[in-house]
């Protein structure tokens, strides 16, 4: 190989070693869980997974998936148009639909596909794209493979999403794009204003929920369920990766034509393989679970309220909010990773994000509750929380 790129490529590798921001992967020895083994065979509590629902590993979960295997294989080998449609997909696609309030869903390998191909089919050069200015990677990529104007508005702001919506008046399109969750502050698009604003200048609004659907919101519908507009916003993408179960895949769902449109046109579906049966079969059975009761919400809301209730009064300095992301922020980088890491020697398993991640100053730790969590293994978290608080200085008064 020639060796201008190998050297060109050692360098990168070396800066983002030298600027501390080289991403090493820990290893896991046991299934995904609140409790997991580490591969030294340490046992710790994971406070960091987007396991918000406890399915991951889930025995009711698991039999799903054994029985999906056994009745419908392994893979299709096939995109969905040639010869990889089982009725488990339809029927997955279906429950989705009916469990967001929407016509019709539309399966991807990921939401990062769906996120990838939601936005070229529809809107060309005569067109404007409005984006929340912290939009998840995979909508910012997807928005760029279109030919629209893309404008940005300061996050959440919806003064500036207004005259943004005004500048685009001339278009022949609008669309009105942002996460329902942000996952780095745990905070919600204000989805009520976006879709008066949409009404108002005629708008499409597209949201992905990726950190909501199937537990935000009093039935686990998501964003628009807790802002009062479930039906009312155009097009949803989300993961089956996070809540639903965790082990991947994506779905848009939307108005019958639209979704109809993106099978005929949408690149990630048409030139990606089809779901695993196996994801189909077991998806489908946890939204219809979902939809039997709120049971497994309801206990991660209680967790996230005991967790933040519980780390404020201990004195730290949390991202206010409701959502099971809990940033706890320490601002600076290097006291988040040092924070972290005596974390873990005390059993519990998190990550110090710091820039580029967050902005810069702004290095925090963040927790992620999950339904699985006990009281036990919370209390165990804040108990360390207030350990390695005291002795790193953080904590400055000692909580009664
Ligand atoms: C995680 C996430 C994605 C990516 O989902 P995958 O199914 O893992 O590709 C997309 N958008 C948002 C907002 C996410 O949080």
């Amino acid at each position: 190989m020639s060796t201008r790129l190998l050297d060109h490529v050692r360098l990168q590798l070396k800066e983002i070693q030298e600027s501390g921001l080289y991403k090493s992967e820990r290893i896991i020895d046991s299934p995904q869980s609140v409790e997991i083994t580490l591969e030294d065979g340490r046992k710790v509590l994971n406070f960091c997974a987007n396991n918000y629902l406890g399915l991951a590993s889930h025995p009711r979960v698991i039999e799903a998936a054994h029985r999906a295997l056994d009745r419908w294989g392994y893979g299709m080998a096939s995109v969905r148009f040639i010869c990889g449609t089982q009725g488990i997909h339809k029927k997955l696609e279906k429950t989705i639909a009916e469990f967001l309030h929407c016509e019709d869903a539309i399966l991807y390998a990921a939401c990062f596909d769906a996120n990838g191909g939601i936005f070229e089919p529809f809107f060309g050069p005569e067109d404007v794209i409005i984006s929340d200015a912290l939009n998840h990677a995979s909508l910012i990529d997807g928005i760029r493979l279109t030919k629209a104007r893309r404008l940005v508005y300061a996050h959440a702001d919806m003064t500036d999403l207004e005259a943004k919506l005004q500048e685009a008046q001339s278009a022949r399109f609008r669309a009105i794009v942002t996460d329902g969750v942000f996952s780095m502050d745990g905070d919600y698009a204000p989805l009520d204003q976006i879709v008066a604003l949409a009404r108002k200048y005629d708008a499409t609004v597209i949201v992905d929920d990726s950190h909501a659907t199937g537990f935000v919101g009093a039935t686990g519908r998501g964003t628009p369920e807790k802002f009062g507009v479930l039906g009312q916003v155009d097009l949803i993408t989300g993961t089956l990766g996070k809540a639903l179960g965790g082990a991947m895949g994506g779905f848009i769902a939307g108005p019958a034509p639209l979704i109809d449109f993106l099978r005929q046109r949408s690149r990630p579906y048409l030139f990606s393989n089809s779901l695993s049966p196996i994801i189909a079969g077991t998806a489908a059975e946890i939204f219809s679970w979902l939809s039997e009761t709120t049971e497994l919400r309801d206990r991660l809301e209680e967790n996230t309220r005991y967790f933040r209730q519980e780390l404020t009064r201990a004195g730290f300095d949390i991202k206010p909010g409701d959502h099971p992301i809990v940033p706890i922020m320490l601002y600076d980088a290097v006291v988040a990773h040092r924070f972290a890491e005596a974390l873990l020697q005390e059993g519990i398993y998190v990550i110090g994000f710091s820039y580029p991640v967050v902005p810069k100053g702004q290095a925090r730790i963040r927790v992620q509750l999950s339904a699985a969590h006990t009281r036990e293994h919370i209390d165990k978290a804040i108990a360390a929380f207030q350990k390695v608080g005291l002795s790193l200085g953080i904590l400055r008064n000692i909580p009664a």
